[in-house]
């Protein structure tokens, strides 16, 4: 990066948004260090933070904790991911009312993976929601929700091809998408072309670029495998024999994902959605170095 970017990044601050993922905790433990997450990462007030749904809806309530919570104890404003998996239509649909009643007005809406688990060939449960636009529909006949969906610049593992997959991002558009949320990715590139790939398709929603700070690399690669991100050869290299060293591993993991958003913004991207893993660390890191400053609003400022 030369004096020129480092300013245009600085400059660009002003404008720049940010959203946090969560994942609801399976402990005491889990819990206290998302929470110390969460009053970490509030203070840059993010745009929304979201929390995830467990696969076959294996985390129904944790969620329901989690966001009832984010919604009595802070000013945040949440958003709670939902997939099909395991519950015909009603089902999904009073799990919604349920978000709804304590105080979600944003989902982000996903078929998800099959009960066995990725890689499975899926299979709608019966009566249930078949795909992400499905569930779309589903949500935006029941209340004005805002709807988030998922997008991937690799596409996803069981899409044939590129116009397989975005033809389904479109009708998840159709049905009432409003923002793309997209896997994570490393090369920028791959990202830029697949908005170019969107765009060409008439689809103009956001599609903010997810963002995954590598906390564990071995972790990272595994699941990369599974849902279809690729691995450049370059960020192998960095973490290459860092395999004992926590303390460089984190320097090394900020620096690449600082290079990667600072890269994004320099291509005009002001929006982006950190996968956090429940660790604030990287992630604040990374914010601040987008010119990002918390602002003093304790976490338990809610209305
Ligand atoms: P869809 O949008 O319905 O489909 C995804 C792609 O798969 C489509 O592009 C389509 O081309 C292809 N496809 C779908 N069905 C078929 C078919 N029958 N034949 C051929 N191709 C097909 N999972 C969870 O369990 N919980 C979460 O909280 C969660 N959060 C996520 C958040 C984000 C931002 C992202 C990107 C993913 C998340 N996932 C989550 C993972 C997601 O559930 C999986 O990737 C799942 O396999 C697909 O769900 P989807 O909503 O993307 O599917």
């Amino acid at each position: 990066m030369n004096s020129s970017s480092r300013a245009s990044a600085q400059d660009s601050s002003e404008r720049i948004k940010v959203s946090f993922e969560f994942f609801p905790p399976k402990n005491g433990d889990m819990e206290s260090q998302l929470w110390e997450s969460i009053t970490k990462l509030a203070p840059f007030q993010p745009d929304f933070v979201s929390v995830t749904y467990g696969a076959g809806g294996s985390t129904k309530q944790p969620t329901l904790n989690t966001v009832a919570r984010i919604c009595s104890e802070t000013a945040l404003a949440p958003a709670a991911h939902l997939t099909c998996v395991g519950s015909d239509k009603a089902a999904v649909d009073a799990v919604a009312r349920e978000f709804q009643a304590v105080g979600v007005n944003h989902f982000v809406a996903l078929r998800g993976d099959p009960p066995e688990g990725v890689g499975a060939a899926y299979q709608p449960f019966p009566g249930g929601y078949a795909n992400g636009a499905e569930l779309v529909a589903g949500l935006r006949a029941l209340s004005d929700f805002e709807i988030s969906v998922s997008a991937y610049p690799e596409r996803h593992p069981e899409s044939p091809d590129f116009a397989t997959d975005i033809d389904m991002l479109k009708r998840k558009v159709d049905a009432g998408a409003t923002r793309a949320i997209t896997q994570f990715f490393f090369d920028n590139d791959t990202y830029e072309r697949y908005v170019e790939r969107v765009r060409r398709a008439g689809i103009y929603i956001p599609i903010v670029p997810g963002i995954l700070p590598i906390h564990n690399f071995g972790q990272v690669a595994r699941f990369s495998k599974l849902c279809g991100a690729s691995i450049p050869d370059w960020l192998a290299r960095r973490f290459d024999g860092l395999e004992k060293d926590a303390e460089t591993r984190a320097l090394v993991a900020s620096a690449v994902a600082a290079e990667q958003v600072n890269d994004l913004v320099e291509r005009g991207i002001d929006d982006f959605h950190f996968y956090t893993m429940n660790r604030a660390q990287l992630v604040y890191a990374i914010c601040h170095m987008l010119g990002l400053r918390a602002e003093d609003t304790a976490v338990g400022a809610a209305a």
